[in-house]
């Protein structure tokens, strides 16, 4: 059975920054679904190919795709410690997917905070390729739309823990530690 932690925002809230600090701390993998995309584009294989033009404009790569890239991925030994995931799952078929899945036992759901003003301000900062204004936009749509509804879900479910994602990155970090009982 693998432990999972999942990391829940709006793109743009820190959950990757957070992943790397608190994966190094527990010893535990990080697994960002978006940069295994984005790996995929750069390769040009198969599920980079069809990736491509879905993330520049910022829509979500369909559901079966990203399951089977990331159930395929906490198969491998680095997740035997648990693990932690960042951008996933952003749909309501991605968290049933791990739901119905008796490899895995979903620890903690934490939600990251922040408001959409300093979101937009942080996504541009950072210049990545698929951070424009325009794919901004459709990202932040798509959150409120397909992702959002989760924190309900796993509120529902007790796993759920908000935090004010808007401090210093050491503060956030030390926040998220006192949670974890993985
Ligand atoms: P951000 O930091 O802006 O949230 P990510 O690096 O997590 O961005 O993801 C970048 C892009 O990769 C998304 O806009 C989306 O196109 C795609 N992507 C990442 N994770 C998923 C997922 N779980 N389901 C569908 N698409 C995804």
């Amino acid at each position: 059975m693998t432990n999972i932690l999942i990391f829940l925002g709006p793109p743009g809230s820190g959950k990757g920054t957070q992943a790397e600090k608190i994966s190094e701390k527990f010893q535990i993998a990080h697994i960002s679904t978006g940069v295994m995309l984005r790996d995929h584009v750069d390769r040009k294989t198969d599920l980079g190919i069809k990736a491509k033009s879905i993330l520049d404009e910022g829509s979500l790569v369909p559901d079966n795709l990203v399951i089977e890239m990331l159930k395929d991925r906490l198969d491998s030994d680095d997740c035997k410690n648990g693990a932690i995931l960042d951008g996933f799952p952003r749909t309501l078929p991605q968290a049933l997917s791990l739901e119905n899945d008796e490899k895995f036992s979903i620890k903690s759901v934490i939600f990251f905070d922040v408001n959409q003003e300093e979101l937009v301000k942080r996504m541009l900062e950072r210049g990545r390729s698929d951070d424009t204004e325009e794919s901004i936009k459709v990202r932040l749509q798509v959150y409120l739309n397909e992702t959002e509804p989760l924190v309900g879900f796993y509120s529902k479910k007790n796993l759920l823990t908000e935090i004010n994602a808007l401090g210093s990155v050491d503060d956030i970090s030390s926040s998220i530690s006192e949670l974890i009982n993985l």
